[in-house]
This record gives structure tokens, C-alpha cells and sequence, in this order.
């Protein structure tokens, strides 16, 4: 039976919108493959986490809580490669996090299975999952056949659309994670987050983004007030990451985050494809251009031609205002 385990990426409880997104799109797939979704929480609060879980499609949400509140390479690693032995999924699919991105290839090297990395998309065809991932900094792109069973694949924040219906809440299922045999080689005594206070790309509900049309790094400053009127997260298009004006961190696009906010606005960017690649799945997209002509209008929900560095201030006074 071709049933897929989804990892629920949980930090301080609060648990990664990629969760509900990879828990919709393994439902469309295991509804034309005949299997069940499995969602599998380390820590956190799984009567939280199993409504959620099963709105968004998941038949069962396995759960282990002891020694993993907070997250250990080790003892995740020992925990999810635990329960693949146990249950037998066809396929494994895990957020490509920071965390995600640690814990997916230590689990498959413990059970001696195919990983494949930052996918984009997913297929099931022919009795085979067929996974989509880029290469050589997104110039080209890749289909992967995974041949065993299961197969780990990390699955890019954003990739799919979160479907939330109106199912029941997943029953939860306690299971023994072997944390009994883990002699942790290291302790995590403390984790300092270097984004605390700023809002994460790939969670955020608002983005806002600014390209080589600020000019400099002394005008990205417009775009993180406009952000911060707005509670978004600051993003930028690769031109101004290049030029070193931000930090990489906030490049969307194609070789940079995937982000799926209800709100984008682009300020001064063009709009080139490989920058579409990463924002396009937005729900509303405002973009600020002096050129009526740039390809980023053909995308925009709504569109002012117009100076960046008169619109976005205005802006900016104006979110102000109504928010007091
Ligand atoms: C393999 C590959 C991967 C790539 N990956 C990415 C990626 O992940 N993300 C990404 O963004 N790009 C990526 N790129 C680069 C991409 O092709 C573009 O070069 C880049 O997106 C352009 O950035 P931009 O829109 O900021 O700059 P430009 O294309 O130079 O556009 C600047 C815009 O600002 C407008 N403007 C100028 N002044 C003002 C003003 N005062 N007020 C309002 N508007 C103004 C201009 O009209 C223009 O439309 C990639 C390219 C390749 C080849």
C-alpha cells in the first residue's frame, strides 16, 4: 500500500505552515494511489496538532513526545528512521527547513534508502513517484525516479497549496521512537535565533520585496518600514542580494525562498521569470514600477506606475495611520 508519512515540523510548538501544505498535496496523491497519509509529530502538542492534521487530509497523526520537545539531529534522526521500520511508509516527505534539510538525509543514511533533495513538485505515475527538483542554481531541473522503499524527499516550503477542508480531527497514535538506545554524542543547551523578531519568508501572510529599483542598500530601509507598518517580511529579488546589498537570506525566486503569501508587493523589480518562480503562487500581488511596461504588471493583481521613492513611503504613512 503506497502510504506517505509526513514529517510535522514543530518549534517551540508552533508547528511550519510546509506541514499543512505537504499533508494536502500526499492527500491528492494517495487518494489516486490508494494508500493513507500519516502525519508523525516529534514534541509538541499532538491533540493541537490533530485537527489541523486532519483538516488538511491526514488518516493518522503518530506522535512521540519524550527527550524531543526541542529539536536533536540524533535522537529526530533515530525517532523518524524508528517509525519508517515500524510502519513502513512508501515515502517520506519532510519540509526543506533548515531542520528538514538536517534531519531528511541522517534519516535515510540510517536506513540505507534513496533521499532526494529540495523537491518542487511530486507525481505519482505508473505505480512510480516521479520527484521534480532544480539543478545548477535552477538552470535546469530534474525528474527522479526514488527506487526504494521507503524514499526520503525534502519538499521546498511553499511548493504546494495548503487545502484545508472540513475533516476530522487525525486520531493520534503513541509511538516508541528508540529513544531508549540514543547515547546523544552532543547536547543542545540553548538555541539563539538570529531572525527573533523578524518575520520568516516562508511563513509570512505579507511579504514585501524590493528589487534593484531601490537603487542601494541604504534604500532597502524603505522596504523594511513598509514591512514592518504591515507586520511582512522583507524580501528582496536576487539583483539586490548580488549586488550585496541585503543578506541572501531574503532572496525570493528561483535559486532563493519560495514564499505563498496572501499579500506580495514588489517594489521596483521587473518581474523575470526565474523571480515569478518564487512568488507567482502568491494570493494578491501588487507590484510599484516606474515602467508600465515591465513583465512583473502582467502577474499583478493590482499595479501603480509610479517612483518607489514616493509611492512607498506614502504607503508606509498610510498603513500607519489606519493601524495607529
Ligand atoms: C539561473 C538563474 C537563477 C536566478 N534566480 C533568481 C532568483 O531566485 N530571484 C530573482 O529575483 N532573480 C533571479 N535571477 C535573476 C533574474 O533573471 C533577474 O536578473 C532579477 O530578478 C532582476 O532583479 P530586479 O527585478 O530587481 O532588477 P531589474 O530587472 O534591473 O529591474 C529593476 C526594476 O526596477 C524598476 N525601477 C527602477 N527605478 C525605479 C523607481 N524609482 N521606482 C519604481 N521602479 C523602478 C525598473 O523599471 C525595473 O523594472 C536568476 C537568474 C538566473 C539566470
Amino acid at each position: 500500500m503506497p502510504n506517505i508519512a509526513v514529517f510535522i515540523e514543530q518549534r517551540d510548538g508552533a508547528i511550519k505552515k510546509v506541514a499543512w501544505q505537504m499533508i494536502s498535496q500526499a492527500r491528492r496523491l494517495a487518494d489516486a494511489a490508494g494508500g493513507e497519509v500519516w502525519a508523525v509529530l516529534l514534541g509538541g502538542d499532538a491533540n493541537a496538532a490533530a485537527g489541523p492534521a486532519g483538516a488538511h487530509g491526514a488518516h493518522k497523526l503518530f506522535h512521540a513526545g519524550d527527550q524531543l520537545a526541542a529539536y536533536d539531529s540524533e535522537r529526530y534522526g533515530v525517532a523518524l528512521a524508528t517509525f519508517c521500520r515500524a510502519q513502513k511508509p512508501d515515502l517520506v516527505l519532510v519540509g526543506a527547513t533548515a531542520l528538514g534539510r538536517d534531519l531528511a538525509p541522517k534519516t535515510a543514511a540510517k536506513l540505507g534508502c534513496a533521499c532526494v533533495s529540495d523537491a518542487i513538485a511530486l507525481t505519482f505515475e505508473g505505480g512510480a513517484w516521479e520527484v521534480r527538483r532544480p539543478v545548477y542554481a535552477g538552470k535546469c531541473f530534474v525528474d527522479v525516479v526514488p527506487k526504494t522503499a521507503p524514499a526520503i524527499v525534502g519538499i521546498r516550503p511553499n511548493a504546494f497549496v495548503a487545502q484545508e477542508g472540513t475533516g476530522a480531527p487525525a486520531p493520534v497514535v503513541a509511538f516508541d521512537a528508540g529513544q531508549a538506545q540514543v547515547t546523544p554524542k552532543a547536547v543542545v543547551r540553548e538555541i539563539v535565533t538570529a531572525t527573533a523578531g523578524r518575520v520568516e519568508l516562508t511563513e509570512a501572510d505579507i511579504v514585501v520585496s524590493g528589487g534593484r529599483g531601490i537603487k542601494g542598500p541604504e534604500h532597502y530601509a524603505l522596504i523594511e518600514d513598509l514591512a514592518a507598518a504591515l507586520g511582512a517580511a522583507a524580501g528582496a529579488s536576487r539583483a539586490v542580494v548580488d549586488a550585496g546589498w541585503v543578506d541572501y537570506s531574503h532572496q525570493v525566486g528561483q535559486t532563493g525562498k519560495t514564499v505563498g503569501p496572501n499579500l506580495y508587493i514588489a517594489c521596483g523589480i521587473s518581474g523575470a521569470i526565474q523571480h515569478l518562480a518564487g512568488m507567482s503562487s502568491s494570493k494578491c500581488i501588487v507590484a510599484i514600477n516606474k515602467d508600465a511596461a515591465a513583465p512583473i504588471f502582467k502577474v499583478a493583481d493590482f499595479g501603480i506606475v509610479g517612483d518607489l521613492f514616493e509611492v512607498v513611503p506614502a504607503l508606509t504613512e498610510a498603513v500607519r495611520k489606519i493601524r495607529g
